[in-house]
């Protein structure tokens, strides 16, 4: 169940503005309380962003009452990794990463899961 709270956007937040569709995005995913994009400076053959719709700050503001919304996003993944392109588990597979604070090396405060595929070698990561 969404309250209102958690349905709240942040005003000069980038991926709020992306949710809101007054930034545009290359979607690979939507549905009533999730985003999923293609990254806009990708460091894999494959490299999109799962996010939630309401501005939840980081992993580190993740409690209790989001624990269907983690499920349902990393649930996600890898059917949407293998949609965008990346190969199947074993020889394919895939990355999941999400930073955290200053020292987790996250820029954008607000959550999103970054998903990686496709042939090695990477340019980062
Ligand atoms: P992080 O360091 O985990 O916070 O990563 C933020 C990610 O958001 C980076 O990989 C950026 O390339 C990506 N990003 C920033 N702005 C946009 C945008 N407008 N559309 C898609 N991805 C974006
Ligand atoms: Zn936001």
């Amino acid at each position: 169940m969404k309250t209102l709270d958690t349905m709240n956007a942040s005003p000069d937040c980038i991926f709020c503005k992306i949710v809101a569709g007054q930034i545009p995005s290359r979607k690979v995913h939507e549905d009533d309380e999730i985003l999923a994009f293609h990254d806009i400076n990708p460091w894999a053959p494959v490299h999109f962003l799962i996010i939630p719709k309401a501005h939840i700050v980081s992993m580190a503001h993740v409690g209790p009452e989001h624990q269907g919304l983690m499920g349902r996003m990393l649930t996600l993944a890898p059917q949407l990794a293998l949609a965008q392109g990346a190969k199947p588990y074993p020889d394919g597979g895939f990355r999941i990463l999400t930073n955290t604070g200053k020292e987790g090396g996250q820029e954008v405060h607000h959550l999103h899961f970054h998903v990686m595929g496709g042939p090695r070698p990477w340019l980062r990561g």
